[in-house]
């Protein structure tokens, strides 16, 4: 099979150049790639459909007899048409063709074929227009590939039959035989023969369930590997330890959760072995700022540096404010490195930082990690880790001398995702916000009641309060700032004629997105009408509402996100869903979101109910892209871990020589992530 992919896919009959481009087009560039793409989905043959059940618009196999001669002729628009009956032994329907002048002389009247296609049902009857056919009694499951524009079905298939030719008489099978047995799985040939041509749905069961783990367990023993790299050379040993010390400076009491977070991270900088590589994951407001504060400041007294990354020039702004907070009564220097920064004012701050008069420097990531250079950084912290992915992390750690890394988010995921997803780095869980936080009260209204609900917006912002509202989500594109706009207009023209309402849409330039937000962090602006989710981590305590239209257009972690932009501040909060759908499942996902307030809990319902998808957008997590499994698999997911526990029990680090086609299956996947830390 390895060998496969140095065969490049030109050499196949029937291919040559011109098709060999198209291939490439579709990202098959070799022999072995063709197996590896699979089916998008299947026509099922081997079941004929009762015509009398058959639902308008499905596409099923129907297998009858014609039972009248074909009649051709041309349409009012001049096409050709041609048209016969076939009789399933109960029931008949109309099949129609168009433009074919073959198929007086491909269907013959009196016999009996297998037709594909879609079921219209009309006035006149039952019909099938353009269905494939054939008259071979053991038909089967055919394979359905994604196309590109002059390659068919058919070429695609005849290829990839030709492939499976070529298949070596002893293949290398990456799951060796001790693993197919002890989980059941079916061996590589078995694998790639049916899920290209399944001989029944069982055996495309079989085949899928084989691939889906296989795939899965390379991507989590490719990220074990990667934790095992960076955590080996721990040349920042912190000697001791200063968290009880920090933990006087501060304003409030720890809570529990906070104090084993910190607890765990200050171990790993103390272990003379590894270096810290680690999640802290807390719910909104679970004070996750404080932990890493914690974690600085021992870092710091043991004569080290720290550099903190925020996603935006905001967040670094807000950070900065609360590090010099903490650090006010010691002689810790905090500095601020972004982008509106005079370039003067970056190179002094640079040069500090250089020379080790700066301990602590809060900035956004590309500022820190382009040009700065340090002087002895000990720790990298970053904030809202869901907007980079797993080589950034990798790219991160070449600053420095190998620095500890201590991550921060508030995407709350689902455990066997998260195994996935953050399997290179331990992880904390904050489960418990400080107390005295007041529950944010979260109410579903009907577009008949949004009238009410700005009503109740004004008053509260006549009492002082500032508020979000998240307006109708539209299509991307121009029409988003237009629609943004007017509904903005329309709100301080009929509601809010004397306060200061600032709009924030996607079509903004960052710098202005950031104006604004700062407008309305200083309580310029009291009302915010934004399109785009709301910066993530921003903390305006009092803001004290957040309005979302359309809200059964969101993922539930999203919502959750949004709704954890207020009740940050002691006076009481609100959220309000408008939505019109008070019925079915978009009713009850809202109905979840007044009920609880746990982010776990919602994450989960989010992912039974959307998938994956909504937590990081499209690829975000920076993961490599699957290609048959799915994250939202939970059962694979537990199967893949279970498996890759066990071969790690079984041969540390892939070193037997039965784990070698593993091995470089994983080096194949993780070769387009640019990682190049992975051996
Ligand atoms: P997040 O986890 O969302 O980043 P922050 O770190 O921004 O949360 O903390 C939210 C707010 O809670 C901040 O104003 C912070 O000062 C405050 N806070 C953090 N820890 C505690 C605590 N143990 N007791 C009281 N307030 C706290
Ligand atoms: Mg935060």
């Amino acid at each position: 099979m390895a060998s496969l992919y140095n065969v490049k896919i030109e050499q196949l009959k029937g291919v040559g150049k011109k098709r060999g481009e198209l291939f490439n087009k579709l990202g098959i560039y070799s022999v072995g790639e063709l197996l590896e793409f699979y089916p998008r989905s299947y026509e099922d043959w081997t079941t004929s459909e009762n015509l009398l059940t058959a639902n308008h618009g499905d596409a099923v196999c129907v297998k009858g007899q014609v039972v009248t001669p074909i009649k051709n002729g041309f349409t009012k628009t001049g096409k050709y048409i041609s048209k016969l009956e076939v009789f399933d032994g109960e029931n008949t329907m109309e099949v129609v063709f168009f433009n074919n002048r073959y198929i007086s002389s491909m269907l013959k009247y009196g016999e009996t074929y297998s037709f594909y296609g879609k079921i219209s049902r009309t006035l006149n009857g039952v019909q099938m227009i353009a269905p494939e056919f054939s008259q071979k009694d053991s038909d089967n499951i055919h394979p359905i590939y994604n196309l590109t524009a002059g390659l068919t079905n058919r070429m695609v298939s005849n290829a990839v039959k030709q492939a499976i030719t070529m298949l070596p008489e002893k293949l290398n099978d990456p799951l060796p035989e001790n693993l197919r047995e002890k989980f059941s799985l079916c061996n590589l040939r078995f694998a790639i023969e049916n899920i290209h041509f399944p001989k029944d749905n069982n055996s495309l069961e079989t085949a899928r369930k084989r691939l889906i783990t296989e795939e899965l367990l390379v991507l989590n023993l490719g990220l074990r590997q990667l934790k095992n790299h960076q955590r080996e050379n721990n040349t920042n040993i912190v000697k001791k330890d200063f968290s009880q010390e920090f933990e006087n400076l501060l304003p409030f009491p720890l809570t529990n959760a906070q104090k084993r977070a910190i607890s765990d991270c200050v171990k790993d900088v103390m272990n003379r072995e590894v270096t810290l590589n680690r999640l802290v994951q807390g719910d909104v407001g679970s004070g996750k700022t404080a932990v890493a504060a914690s974690l600085a400041y021992t870092v710091i007294k043991n004569g080290m540096q720290v550099a903190f990354m925020a996603p935006t020039e905001l967040l670094a702004e807000q950070h900065y404010k609360t590090f010099v907070n903490f650090f006010k009564n010691t002689d810790i220097n905090v500095s601020m490195l972004t982008g509106s920064l005079k370039q003067s004012e970056k190179d002094k701050v640079r040069d500090a930082v250089q020379k080790g008069e700066i301990q602590i420097v809060v900035g956004t990531h590309a500022l820190i990690t382009d040009k700065t250079q340090f002087y002895n950084l000990g720790l990298v912290v970053t904030d809202e880790q869901h907007r980079f992915g797993v080589s950034q992390r990798a790219k991160l750690l070449s600053k420095g001398n190998n620095p500890h890394l201590l991550v921060m988010s508030a995407t709350p995921i689902p455990r066997t995702l998260g195994l996935i997803i953050y399997g290179d780095l331990d992880i904390s869980i904050i489960d418990e916000l400080p107390p005295g936080r007041q529950k944010i009260d979260t109410l579903l209204i009907g577009e008949d009641k949004r009238q009410r609900a700005l009503g109740f917006i004004k008053q509260e912002v006549l009492k002082g309060r500032q508020a979000y509202i998240v307006c109708p989500l539209v299509e991307e594109g121009e029409m988003e700032l237009a629609s943004a706009e007017e509904y903005a207009a329309e709100l301080m023209l009929n509601y809010f004629q004397d306060i200061p309402v600032g709009i924030l849409h996607g079509k903004m330039k960052a710098q202005d997105k950031e104006r604004v937000m700062k407008q309305f962090s200083d309580n310029e602006l009291k009302i915010l009408v934004a399109t785009v989710v709301i910066e993530v981590g921003i903390d305006v305590p009092n803001a004290t509402i957040m309005m979302i239209e359309n809200a059964e257009r969101f993922g539930l972690s999203q919502l959750h996100q949004l709704r954890g932009r207020v009740g940050r501040g002691k006076e009481k909060s609100y959220c309000i869903l408008v939505s019109n759908y008070n019925y079915g499942t978009s009713f009850e996902r809202l109905k979840t979101m007044c009920t609880t307030s746990d982010g776990f809990k919602i994450a989960d319902a989010d992912l039974k109910l959307r998938g994956p998808g909504d937590f990081f957008g499209s690829r975000q997590h920076g993961l490599p892209q699957l290609n048959i499994s799915s994250f939202a698999d939970t059962k694979s997911l537990e199967l893949s871990q279970k498996i890759a526990d066990y071969v790690m029990a079984d041969s540390h680090n892939l070193l037997d020589d039965n784990y070698r086609g593993l091995k470089s299956k994983i080096l194949r996947l993780f070769v387009n992530t640019g990682n190049s830390t992975l051996n």
